[in-house]
């Protein structure tokens, strides 16, 4: 008889980990209360890059073509499109910034990502352009409200998701068991959310807001994404994205003029524009201090696992730290050290 797993969540994690294990012949069933959910209204943007210490995200050149896979892989199991390749087109803020991106660039290890500076991009016009900008191929974006519409209706569909809240009342954790059930598995993903709930409320999870825009302009090249002080992603037909802010231990789900404004002066960084604004998003993500996910096995009870702490760049992480932790569960595979809850565990159980 096949195992069966119980994941709390249906955000990126808990969808990327249901995939993982539905592959591995394991009987999934999905709790998700159906709202709060920081994936559907994350820009979804994967960028190989960290513009500020001018860096290879971390486990990049494991994490990258694991993720462009695996989405196009999900393409065709759920027969809709969510994967977009994109250039993100940097404008430097300085010249040690534009010096620091052309000495990266002669780095072999930096030749996938940063494309060599060229005459065109130096004088640039998609933007202010003071000190030159610079092309960052291999980057790509995750239309993130459809990839979590299309999944609640189909895992609802093949009666995997139950849209419920999590009740403490029906969890009895030593046995996993809920709701009077028994699993062989029981994975919490339930994002910034989690501090709300027991089992791993000693996890330092944070919670890190983030608002952005969705702006209409006929001014701004739709060619490429923009990047300055923020993000100027094209959704096609005059729309964009920009984002976003970053507002520490802030649960708050609502949208703020503050937040709009700062968006707006961001934008502003890269060109004076008149842009219309159509819609302001806030979502929470589970950010952890050290940068680092949340994964693994509750030190006291066997078979209950997280997934979680994903924070900004969850979209590149997920395809890979899911099938990672699946290995975990199944087969005992040690986790990645810097992912493994147990750097946690010996201080602070
Ligand atoms: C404004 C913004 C922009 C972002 N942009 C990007 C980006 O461009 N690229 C990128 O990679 N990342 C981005 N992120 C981060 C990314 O969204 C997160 O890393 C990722 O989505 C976290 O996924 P998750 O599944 O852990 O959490 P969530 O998406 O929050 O999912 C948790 C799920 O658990 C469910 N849940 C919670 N509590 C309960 C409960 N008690 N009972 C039942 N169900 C429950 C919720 O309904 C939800 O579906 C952004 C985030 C924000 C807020």
């Amino acid at each position: 008889m096949a195992k069966k797993a119980l994941i709390f969540g249906a955000g990126l994690a808990g969808t990327c980990l249901a995939h993982r294990l539905l592959s591995s012949g394991i009987e999934v069933k999905i709790v998700d209360q159906g709202s709060n959910n920081s994936s559907a209204v994350a820009a979804g943007m994967v960028n190989p890059m960290v513009f500020r210490r001018m860096n290879k995200s971390w486990r990049l050149d494991e994490f990258l073509p694991e993720a462009q896979a695996f989405y196009q892989e999900i393409e065709r199991v759920l027969q809709t499109h969510f994967y977009h390749p994109i250039v993100i087109r940097r404008f430097f803020s300085s010249n040690e910034e534009r010096e620091s991106w052309q000495s990266r660039s002669e780095e072999e290890a930096y030749a996938p990502y940063l494309a060599k500076l060229t005459a065109s991009d130096l004088a640039h016009t998609a933007a202010l352009n003071t000190f030159g900008s610079g092309r960052v191929q291999n980057a790509f974006w995750v239309d993130a409200e459809k990839w979590v519409g299309q999944h609640i209706s189909y895992f609802k569909q093949r009666g995997l998701l139950v849209q419920e809240e999590f009740s403490s009342n029906l969890w009895e954790p030593k046995l996993r068991k809920y709701a009077g059930e028994t699993y062989d598995f029981v994975v919490f993903c339930m994002g910034y959310r989690q501090k709300e709930e027991q089992t791993f409320s000693y996890l330092p999870l944070q919670q890190t807001k983030g608002q952005t825009l969705l702006i209409e302009s006929d001014q701004i090249s739709d060619l490429e994404s923009l990047n300055r002080k923020c993000f100027v992603l094209p959704y096609g037909e005059g729309r964009f994205r920009v984002g976003a802010t970053y507002e520490f231990n802030n649960s708050t789900l609502h949208v703020t003029e503050a937040g709009k404004v700062l968006l707006l002066e961001n934008l502003a960084s890269l060109g004076s524009y008149e842009p219309v604004v159509v819609a302001q998003t806030a979502g929470v993500r589970p950010t952890v201090l050290d940068r680092r996910p949340l994964m693994g096995q509750h030190p006291i009870y066997r078979g209950v696992y997280i997934f979680n702490g994903l924070g900004t760049k969850g979209y590149m992480m997920a395809p890979t730290l899911a099938r990672e932790l699946v290995a975990h569960m199944l087969e005992n595979k040690p986790l990645h050290s810097e992912t493994n809850i147990s750097r946690f565990t010996d201080r602070t159980l």
